[in-house]
């Protein structure tokens, strides 16, 4: 982070200084909310939880070096102290960005925001020294942390923003204003929670609603495939420039392909160029990911041979999302465990199906998690689509939503013996390790709550 003395933090977040007796001792960073993480020139934010409370670390980290505690109540040792802790976090943050140069581009949606964010940074990294949003540390807390690790030599800051309701981005826009604000999709990601789709697109709208005008900068990078993302351009005064399929985008995919090792190829067309581009990610939902991240790097000067070359160099930052190991006996799994909605499942799929040519394929599945009315037709698609794939064997796990899952492969025809449903993920894995032979390709994927990554993680112990 930039230094900052005691004295000056206080003032800037409202705060008393009690037990400093020098405030003009310089906070170099980082600023933590894990004690493990305190050491010198840190500063450690002291939270309460429901079961830890933050004051009772504050020896310990002053102990470990820490310049000081933003706490809430005195504790004895250097302590900033505020009424709200996480309002100050906020205020420090605020502060921070505004003195840095970096330009910072804020992105949200429903899928997708780490993966963007992941090759955002890859992208704009390869031109600049660029800071980002490490995993999905998208809320209140998270983002202005990170944002606090940008330094003077920072010239983009890459934040991933969450909303998990009315408010929450127009809140985090205001910590840390954008200049470049991507919507990726509205997608029924948390339907359950906000009641609908366009209450949905209501909440992600709040970014570009948040943007400088064009006169000043502000740049809203839109999904022009979908329709509820499209629609925000009537909500921001920033210039608006379109990514997608659609023929109105600014910044295009054609020629799409997936190769035979499931990862898309395609031709990137900007307005300033066209240039090759073929992933190391699997799964073709990562081609408009990647318009994504081509349209942010293209408003910020890049050529489309420098974003198509950083494209295809760019890997995963971030675990269990189409994360693909051979074992030594040659079977292949794919780990996309961390998360699951209809569009990434019907992805991972079909790079299953493109992976698969000429191999048995395995599509180990869950449940999709907060879809509320949509809930049996979406699983029911999704079964339907690994028949129509020629997946060779769907095992379905959990309770009622698996039942759906291998319903729906049932409803496609021709399945008895092609589809399983098990009880548990020990139960898929026992059966996996009974029936897989060398050459197998297995993908694994479902909600987060499911938890499926214990699978892949057993299959490749065994490995
Ligand atoms: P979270 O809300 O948990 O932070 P996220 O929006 O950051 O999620 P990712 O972590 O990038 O999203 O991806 C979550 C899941 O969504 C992955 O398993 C991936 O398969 C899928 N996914 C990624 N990109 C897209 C996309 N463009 N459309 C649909 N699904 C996607
Ligand atoms: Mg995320």
């Amino acid at each position: 982070m930039i230094a900052l003395s005691l004295a000056e933090i206080a003032e800037v977040v409202g705060g008393q200084t009690h037990d400093i007796p020098d405030p003009s001792v310089q906070v170099t960073g980082p600023v933590v909310r894990d004690s493990r993480e305190a050491g010198p020139g840190s500063l450690f934010v002291a939270f309460v939880g429901e079961r830890v409370d933050g004051h009772d670390y504050a020896a310990a980290v002053v102990g470990a070096g820490a310049a000081a505690v933003l706490a809430s109540r005195p504790v004895g040792v250097p302590a900033i102290v505020v009424e709200d802790v996480q309002a100050a976090l906020g205020a420090l943050a605020r502060h921070v960005v505004g003195r840095l140069g970096a330009t910072l581009v804020a992105l949200t949606g429903s899928a997708g925001k780490t993966s963007t964010k992941d090759l955002i940074a890859q992208v704009l990294g390869s031109k600049a020294p660029t800071v980002f949003t490490p995993g999905s540390l998208n809320n209140e807390i998270g983002l202005p942390l990170t944002a606090l690790t940008a330094t003077d030599e920072t010239r983009f800051l890459v934040l991933e923003m969450g909303a998990r309701g009315i408010g929450h981005i127009r809140y985090l826009a205001g910590l840390t204003p954008p200049k470049v604000g991507l919507v990726l999709n509205v997608g029924s990601a948390h339907i359950g929670e906000f009641g609908g789709r366009e209450q949905i697109a209501q909440a992600k709208g709040e970014l570009v609603e948040s943007l400088p005008p064009a006169e000043e900068g502000g740049t809203a990078v839109l999904n022009a495939d979908d329709p509820l993302v499209r629609a925000m351009a009537s909500r921001t005064k920033a210039k608006v420039i379109l990514f997608g399929e659609s023929d109105e985008a600014d910044v295009r995919a054609e020629n799409v392909r997936l190769t035979d090792s499931g990862q898309p190829s395609f031709r990137l067309h900007t307005p300033s160029g066209a240039s090759d581009v073929t992933m190391r990610l699997y799964g073709e939902h990562h081609v408009s990911n990647a318009l994504a991240a081509a349209a942010v790097a293209h408003e910020l000067g890049m050529s489309a041979d420098e974003i198509a070359r950083a494209l295809s160099e760019a890997g995963s930052l971030s675990r269990w999302r189409m994360e693909v190991t051979e074992r030594p006996d040659g079977v292949t799994v794919v780990n996309d465990a961390y998360n699951a909605n209809p569009e990434s499942m019907k992805a991972a799929l079909r790079a299953l199906a493109a992976m698969g040519r000429g191999r048995r394929t395995w599509a180990v599945l869950g449940k999709m998690a907060e879809l509320g009315d949509e809930a049996l037709a979406e699983h029911d698609a999704v079964g339907r689509l690994a028949v129509r794939l020629n997946v060779s064997k769907l095992v379905a796990v959990g309770g009622r939503e698996a039942a759906w899952l291998q319903l729906g492969a049932y409803n496609e025809g021709s399945w008895g013996e092609e589809s399983v449903h098990v009880s548990d993920a020990q139960a898929a894995v026992d059966l996996l390790r009974s029936e897989l032979r060398p050459g197998d390709v297995v993908l694994v994927k479902a909600s987060r709550s499911v938890g499926l990554e214990s699978v892949a993680q057993a299959l490749l112990e065994t490995g």
